[in-house]
């Protein structure tokens, strides 16, 4: 198999299947094995007798059908989980990618990328609830991880098997998935795609996620720039800390030996308490850290490296 087309769906009914048409119309010509694995994530709507309909006609549907509802993010990751090409490109099920782009998709992978990430340049969607919300998203994730992106919420991409299989995805993160590939060593590059208006059904998601989007920025980038160090986050303020306040507690010792003085009804006493505790919490935290660091590596045999490729020799005597 060359080529999977992951989708995840959720009460899609009646974009489903022309997408999945448009899709055959495009990659029939190209002749290459290629498969769509549609995960129905839990949907309520008739997505599932419709795809189930669609896979006794179509030889290259697979459909996979989760439980309940699990959210993009878990459907897209049991796409990913049950692909089977060397290629695996991603698009949203309601048809607002244009699976005409997946050529050029494929062409820019070609050029020794590891993975293509769509960029809706027109994009089609409301501006206040929508497109502003994600300026500020991208604005902020393009500076806080080490990826420049211009679009980080659009879901065409297309990556290799390899990089697909190592992305471990929660929450809501499939926007940060060139993010996680680019830690883990891959090539990146962004292509301008185009980008439809929603004609069937609505949109799954209100602007509360921002917010959302926001926290996970806040985990993508701790676990991405300290996750095999966390000693090295918290270590720092717990020093600081607690030397401000052993400091302040001397020159209080000093005051009350030396001078005689009364230290008692000092603010100063509490603040350099605070500060001793402060620095020895955040220090243990920076320990506990290293330690989950080291059952979350070595429990699962996951290195905290990637190899790209090894040249051995034979050895000789
Ligand atoms: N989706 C999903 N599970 C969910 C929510 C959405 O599989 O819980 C799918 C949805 O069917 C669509 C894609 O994710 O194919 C993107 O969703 P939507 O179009 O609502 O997002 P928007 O384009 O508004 O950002
Ligand atoms: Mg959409």
């Amino acid at each position: 198999m060359e080529l999977s087309i992951v989708i995840p769906v959720y009460n899609e009914e009646e974009s489903i299947e022309p997408l999945i048409r448009e899709i055959d119309g495009v990659l029939a010509p190209l002749k290459i094995a290629f498969e769509i694995v549609a995960v129905d994530d839990g949907s309520k709507d008739s997505t599932f007798a419709v795809l189930r309909r669609l896979h006794c006609h179509e030889s290259v549907l697979n459909v996979v059908r989760l439980k309940r509802n699990f959210g993009q993010t878990a459907a897209l990751a049991a796409g990913l989980a049950f692909a089977q090409g060397e290629i695996i490109v991603l698009m949203d099920g309601d048809g607002q990618n244009d699976p005409a782009d997946i050529p050029a998709l494929l062409a820019k992978l070609q050029e020794g990328n590891d993975l293509v990430a769509g960029w809706r340049f027109n994009r089609r969607d409301p501006f206040l609830n929508r497109r502003l919300p994600s300026m500020i998203a991208n604005r902020l994730i393009s500076w806080a991880t080490n990826v420049k992106l211009h679009d980080y919420g659009c879901t065409l991409k297309a990556m290799r098997r390899d990089i697909a299989k190592g992305l471990k995805l929660y929450g809501e993160m499939h926007r940060f998935i060139p993010a996680i590939a680019y830690e883990r060593g891959a090539q990146i590059a962004e292509l301008k795609v185009n980008h439809r208006p929603r004609l069937h059904g609505t949109s799954k998601y209100s602007i509360t996620r921002t917010l959302r989007v926001v926290l996970d920025l806040l985990t993508v980038k701790f676990l991405s720039s300290y996750s095999t160090r966390p000693a090295h986050v918290f270590g720092p303020i717990g020093l600081i800390s607690g030397l401000t306040g052993f400091v302040l507690a001397l020159y209080l010792t000093v005051q009350k030996l030396h001078y005689h003085l009364d230290i008692g009804n000092r603010p100063l006493l509490l603040l350099s308490i605070l500060l001793i505790f402060i620095g020895f919490q955040f220090i243990t935290m920076g320990l506990l850290g290293e330690m989950l660091a080291r059952t979350y590596h070595e429990s699962q045999d996951r290195p905290v490296f990637v190899v790209g490729e090894v040249l051995q020799s034979g050895g000789g005597l």
